[in-house]
């Protein structure tokens, strides 16, 4: 009988588009202008999520129900929205997004990942995939069902605060790293319902119990900046935007990455946010792009100077552009006033509105979100799993980059002696969890210190020495660290504190907090081998590069050290290699492979090997 029927919308054996097509109809404007809003998570209410329900929620720099909230706190929280969603009229689920972006780095105890600038460094596609996955099951595990990742920039200038999630400076290694798409969203289809064409390597079905759904960011150009400044202007040809900044998009599209997040960058000028040409014509259109376009945190806000004071204009413009949801509108309120205002005074057609809710419709419907809304206790072990650490110790290990091995004619010092009687650790970063992992972890811009779980450096190196071994840890080594000791070799661990976004913005590149004094002390009296923590290379003076015995980067490891310790120590040779090149002083940025006065201290690609 036809009353018992499910709608088709509801019914999961129904084609996805049958699905799409049949919910869109059924909705009134005041609804499919809230499909288009992403609204951050202390807002969320049974308001505007059961009265007038909003197309997603945001948990924005790691806030969530609580300081050190449980992953069982987090999936109890996005589950009460989601029942508050499936309790409006027509029951749409919410899609709930953060920024996984090394590792569900937002929970305490999740295992986080190094930076996306160290696994370029292992130029190691299959292993950008499985840890893609791992942080698939993590994310799932809390109930979110979208990570804003991964960054596909490619980072021209390292100058740049967001340096470190790029997987490189080159666009042919960011393209064999987007792989991680693949273990985010699930493998891309091969033949789920033929002959649907937007199933042809555009989307894949996720189930989602052990998927997310991915976001490449931030299309496009974000990495080109003038001077590597933040939201900046990113000025070149179309040919090099293309050849440069837009191929990595090609990848994450052929496997099927379901949304794709607007710059807040300008190309020659003008704004990502309201690029009608780069947007529609060339992503959804030259391209083929079925998933939905989300704009920055208050990127439509940037459109007006000062922000948001003409809001209606930043709506207009954006909508009309081809961006289909925003994220955190100024005020989610004036935002439907605005929207429908728009329409129904023509200024944006129902078909640009209609052509945005099918877009977040079908994503919502081929990710399985209908059928699996709620979150999964049973995954809830593997938060911080030992196979995930393992995953990240690999990671780490094979991200690290040997520089320099021995000085002159003298035998080189790695690896280290695992039975030397006593040695020194030094350094600020040598015994810090919150350094290791740097900005999103935990916060927005991270923090030093104990900030989760994990393994330090200094704790590394205790587990790879012998019993007999004497570890002597010293974060600023004086004199008397040294009157009557002997060490047999020193390891400094130096480098960036944590930051996120503009406040990495830099224009000179000093090692701060005097680390190369500690350095350079503490290499005077000892064979040193210094290991900078960082985001992107960093100035060496060249008296300083002289003193050490050995070099290593180690970019931002996240909370499996270990792998330090595995390469530093000889149990595996090292294998990363630079993903950026590494400029012998500032004057010379920004320095990349495409530069015409290339002249590096180390160029791309460079990195020893111990040959055990
Ligand atoms: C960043 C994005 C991020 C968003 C949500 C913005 O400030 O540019 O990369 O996904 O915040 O946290």
């Amino acid at each position: 009988m036809a009353s018992d029927r499910l709608p088709p919308y509801r019914d999961a054996t129904q084609p996805v588009e049958v699905r799409v097509r049949d919910l869109l109809s059924r909705m009134t404007l005041e609804e499919k202008a809230a499909q288009m809003a992403q609204i951050e998570r202390r807002v969320a209410s049974p308001d505007t999520l059961t009265g007038l329900p909003v197309g997603s929620v945001l948990s924005a720099g790691g806030s969530g129900p609580a300081e050190r909230a449980s992953a069982r706190q987090w999936a109890d929280m996005v589950d009460r929205m989601q029942r508050w969603a499936l309790a409006s009229r027509l029951g749409i689920p919410i899609l709930y997004g953060i920024d996984a972006v090394h590792g569900h780095n937002n929970i305490y105890g999740a295992t986080i990942f190094p930076h996306n600038v160290g696994l370029g460094a292992t130029r190691d596609s299959d292993l950008a995939r499985r840890i893609g996955e791992a942080t698939a099951l993590e994310v799932r595990a809390t109930g979110i069902h979208w990570t804003f990742a991964p960054c596909v920039a490619v980072c021209r200038d390292v100058r740049w605060g967001r340096c470190y999630e790029c997987f490189s400076e080159d666009t042919e290694i960011v393209r064999t790293m987007t792989s991680i798409v693949s273990g985010l969203q699930g493998p891309p289809p091969q033949d789920h319902f033929p002959g649907h064409p937007y199933l042809a390597g555009r989307f894949v079905l996720l189930r989602m119990r052990k998927n997310v759904i991915a976001c490449a960011k931030h299309f496009v150009g974000d990495g080109g900046t003038h001077k590597g400044i933040n939201e900046g202007n990113t000025i070149c040809t179309y040919n090099e935007l293309e050849e440069i900044h837009m191929k990595p998009y090609l990848d994450c599209l052929a496997q099927g990455v379901s949304t794709i997040m607007a710059s807040y960058t300008s190309w020659n000028g003008s704004p990502l946010h309201s690029n009608y040409h780069l947007i529609t014509d060339v992503l959804k259109g030259k391209l083929g792009f079925k998933g939905f376009v989300v704009s920055d945190w208050e990127g439509i806000d940037r459109l007006c100077d000062p922000q948001g004071s003409n809001y209606r204009y930043c709506v207009l413009a954006s909508i009309n552009a081809g961006i289909d949801m925003i994220m955190v509108p100024f005020n989610y309120q004036k935002f439907l006033e605005d929207l429908i205002f728009l329409v129904e005074s023509g200024r944006i057609s129902t078909s640009r509105i209609d052509d945005a809710v099918e877009r977040i419709l079908r994503v919502k419907f081929v990710s399985g979100l209908f059928e699996h809304p709620f979150s999964d206790s049973s995954l809830l072990d593997v938060i911080g799993c030992e196979e995930h650490r393992l995953l990240a110790r690999e990671a780490v290990r094979k991200s690290v980059v040997l520089l320099k091995n021995g000085k002159d004619k003298q035998k080189p010092l790695l690896p280290l002696d695992k039975k030397a009687r006593r040695i020194l650790v030094a350094g600020s970063h040598a015994d810090d969890i919150g350094n290791q992992c740097g900005g999103w972890s935990i916060t927005w811009h991270g923090d030093s210190g104990r900030i989760t779980i994990g393994t330090t450096i200094l704790e590394a190196i205790r587990e790879a020495t012998a019993n007999e071994t004497e570890v002597i840890y010293e974060q600023s080594p004086s004199e008397a660290t040294f009157s009557n000791q002997d060490y047999s070799y020193a390891v400094v661990v130096i480098g960036e504190e944590p930051y996120a976004e503009f406040l990495g913005d830099r224009t000179t590149l000093d090692i701060p907090f005097g680390g190369a004094d500690v350095v350079s002390f503490v290499a005077s009296r000892v064979p040193t081998v210094l290991v900078l923590i960082s985001g992107r290379p960093l100035y060496l003076e060249p008296s300083l590069l002289e003193k050490i015995d050995a070099l290593v980067a180690a970019w931002l490891p996240g909370t499996e050290a270990g792998g330090i310790a595995d390469v530093l120590f000889g149990d595996h040779d090292f294998e990363g290699v630079l993903p950026v090149t590494w400029f012998k002083s500032v004057d010379q940025l920004p320095m990349n492979v495409g530069h015409p006065a290339y002249d590096p201290l180390f160029p791309l690609g460079y990195g020893l090997k111990m040959n055990l």
